[in-house]
């Protein structure tokens, strides 16, 4: 069984407790307007091109089979309809302006790369993160890894958008540490104007895991104009004060990533934005500190 995955990342202190490799899956039921890593959007591999890198010596254009390469005015000219990401342009591209992102990997392979760190998990009380993208859409060949990691008693976060059917978080709720949970909007409409999808299955999911007693971070990323509405952060203030939830993290939007929607041919519908103050989040981290939870301003 093999799955897809973008990056394995080693030492993340972010992502759950102690020192952590963090695995980020490729493909996500999301299309969030503020998605920092478009490049785990799409389950299968892709292209990213940095243009400012490619001198347009067409040594590409001749390796690609599909003739998806042209020189048009002197730039490199992509025809992605054409494309089967064989990913032969980039192996040529002296220049590394055409790169794949993503690749298949098989069960054993991941389970090798994340048992070469087991020492730092042991001594900072770590352990490995499935990050994405949402990990969950590749549920079985997530839940085959889990189960070696567990055998092994390395620690397990999921973090999940929680967008997908029951059954596949059913997959992999027993080998589950730890949930870092998304909640982008208590506004359905508006969480489907924004996310491309309705925030009822993720709360419903959210409830279940509470009803389970599973450990749950609450990950809210604050976008101002989006989603920073005092009244909106309320309900979801009353709506977790009544589940099973360990902490709040409030993760201040930031522009960090947002030049890889040109370097993937993809639109970047939120422009503009300023990142909220600090003022602002901390007066927002007070809404949920007022009903008894405990907050964290970033990861
Ligand atoms: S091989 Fe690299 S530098 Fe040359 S045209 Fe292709 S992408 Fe540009
Ligand atoms: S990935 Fe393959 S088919 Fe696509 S542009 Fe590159 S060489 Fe051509």
């Amino acid at each position: 069984m093999k799955g897809t995955i973008i990056n394995i990342q080693k030492y993340s202190i972010h992502d759950g407790p102690g020192i952590r490799t963090t695995v980020f899956f490729k493909g996500c039921p999301l299309n969030c307007w503020w998605c920092h890593n478009p490049e785990s959007q799409h389950l299968e591999p892709e292209v990213m091109y940095w243009e400012e890198k490619c001198t347009a010596c067409g040594n590409c254009i001749k390796h690609c089979p599909k003739g998806a390469l042209s020189i048009v005015d002197g730039k490199l000219k992509y025809n992605s309809e054409s494309c089967e990401l064989c990913s032969e342009c980039s192996k040529y591209c002296i220049n590394e302006a055409r790169v794949i992102k993503g690749k298949y990997i098989s069960v054993d392979e991941l389970f090798k790369e994340i048992m070469k760190d087991q020492v730092f998990y042991d001594e900072s009380n770590g352990g490995v993160t499935f990050s994405g993208g949402e990990p969950l859409i590749q549920a079985d060949f997530l839940r085959e890894v889990m189960k070696k990691c567990k055998r092994m008693d390395i620690h397990t976060t999921i973090d999940t958008c929680g967008y997908v059917s029951w059954d596949k978080f059913e997959k992999i709720v027993d080998y589950t540490d730890l949930f870092l949970y998304d909640l982008k909007h208590m506004n359905s409409d508006k969480h489907k104007i924004y996310t491309s999808v309705p925030n009822e299955l993720i709360l419903d999911n959210l409830k279940k895991l509470s009803d389970l007693g599973k450990n749950i971070y609450i990950r809210m990323p604050i976008i101002p104009g989006v989603n920073d509405d005092i009244e909106d952060l309320k309900k979801a203030a009353e709506l977790l004060k009544n589940l099973n939830i360990i902490q709040v993290n409030l993760l201040p939007y930031h522009k960090m990533g947002m030049d890889k929607y040109k370097r993937l041919n993809m639109d970047l519908k939120l422009q503009e934005i300023q990142e909220p103050s600090h003022a602002k989040m901390n007066e927002l981290s007070e809404i949920f500190k007022n009903v008894g939870l405990k907050v964290k301003i970033g990861g």
